[in-house]
């Protein structure tokens, strides 16, 4: 490679960038900024309706609009970590890294306080992640709570409470969106509340006759048999706060259900408003020191979602496994060429691209 400009300079100085041809870099840095290196993850092109709201973020970043904090691993304590991707699926320029003693994967740095509670209360999340979902909801409104795709059961969760029904009176959803969840729930005659920071998603859970409340922890009233955070403890900046916050408003004899996009056997789909990636150990850890003892967990084939379901219990400290690093930057180590190929697919013309995504569905079906 001939080195004439800034930019080739920059290429020049990637790990891999021998192996790209130039024009590919070109588009990948100009159509989202974000640079190819180790440590790029692929910008999911699908999404391209939110390039808009992405500008603006990385813009609000880089003006100090929205701030950043550094911050130590919450299950340990170490401020020891290891970079993995340098950007999320969007494009937006946010840092996730993995604790060397640990193996928890979080962002860091990520939101301050006051900025992540604006990037929710202000739908500034929804827009950039579901600008379908603060259109209309209603027409797909219980079809999308229940639908599965690509052979996930969307139903999970609730199959996974079915055998304490009996037991169950009243569900508190937290972080519900528009409460969808909860229809499972309604359907089997529970009192049921959903909690959400979106004004937008609260007004349209309402429109659809369920008992929404806008705001957080600080917000919720009362006793619930079942609390539900299904992807939402992947969200909060304190977890465990929060958690033996909402200990609180759980009924002694009470179960807790989680769902979270795991970090089982491939990296997940990264964003940024996902502080924290739990694996099953990690997961499991923070509950612990939260206060909640596990009852059972499953980890979804298809997309590596763990679903796990706790009871009160007493507050333990956090399990430090020496494996959990090992094995995590082990999957980050199989997942990278995944990724590579990812990258080159997405910048390759139209019908190279179909082609290289009809090998790789193919590899898959090996
Ligand atoms: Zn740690």
């Amino acid at each position: 490679m001939v080195i004439r400009t800034e930019e080739d300079r920059s290429v020049a100085r990637c790990r891999w960038a021998p192996l790209l041809p130039r024009q590919l870099y070109k588009n990948q840095k100009e159509s989202h900024n974000v640079d190819i290196s180790w440590n790029s993850y692929p910008v999911n092109e699908k999404r391209a309706f939110s390039r808009r709201h992405v500008e603006q973020l990385n813009q609000k970043l880089k003006s100090g609009e929205y701030r950043l904090e550094h911050v130590d691993c919450i299950n340990c304590g170490s401020s020891s970590h290891k970079l993995l991707f340098s950007n999320d699926r969007y494009g937006i320029k946010w840092r996730t890294v993995v604790c060397k003693r640990c193996g928890l994967v979080y962002s860091n740095p990520r939101f301050d306080s006051p900025s992540n509670q604006r990037f929710y209360n202000t739908d500034e999340y929804r827009q950039l992640y579901n600008a379908d979902d603060l259109k209309d909801v209603s027409p797909r409104f219980a079809e999308r709570a229940t639908k599965s795709t690509d052979g996930y059961n969307k139903l999970g969760y609730f199959e996974m409470v079915r055998d304490l029904l009996p037991q169950i009176d009243t569900v508190l959803d937290f972080g519900a969106g528009a409460g969808s969840k909860l229809l499972p729930f309604i359907d089997a005659g529970k009192k049921c509340v959903g909690y959400d920071f979106s004004p937008a998603m609260v007004a349209a859970g309402k429109e659809q006759g369920i008992d929404m409340v806008q705001g957080g922890e600080e917000a919720v009233v009362g006793t619930y048999d079942l609390l539900m955070l299904n992807h939402t403890l992947e969200h909060l900046l304190d977890p465990i706060e929060q958690l033996r916050r909402l200990r609180k408003h759980l009924a002694d004899d009470g179960h807790l259900l989680i769902e979270v996009p795991g970090f089982v056997d491939k990296v997940p789909s990264l964003q940024n408003a996902h502080t924290y990636y739990f694996s099953p150990r990690t997961l499991e850890s923070i509950l612990g020191v939260a206060g909640f003892r596990l009852r059972e967990m499953r980890e979804i084939s298809q997309n590596g979602f763990i679903l796990a379901t706790f009871t009160k219990g007493d507050s333990i400290s956090s399990a430090v496994d020496d494996d959990e690093y090992r094995r995590i930057a082990a999957i980050v180590r199989r997942s990278r060429l995944r990724i590579a190929r990812q990258l080159v697919a997405n910048r390759l013309p139209t019908p190279l691209r179909n082609l290289a995504k009809e090998v790789m569905r193919a590899g898959r079906r090996k």
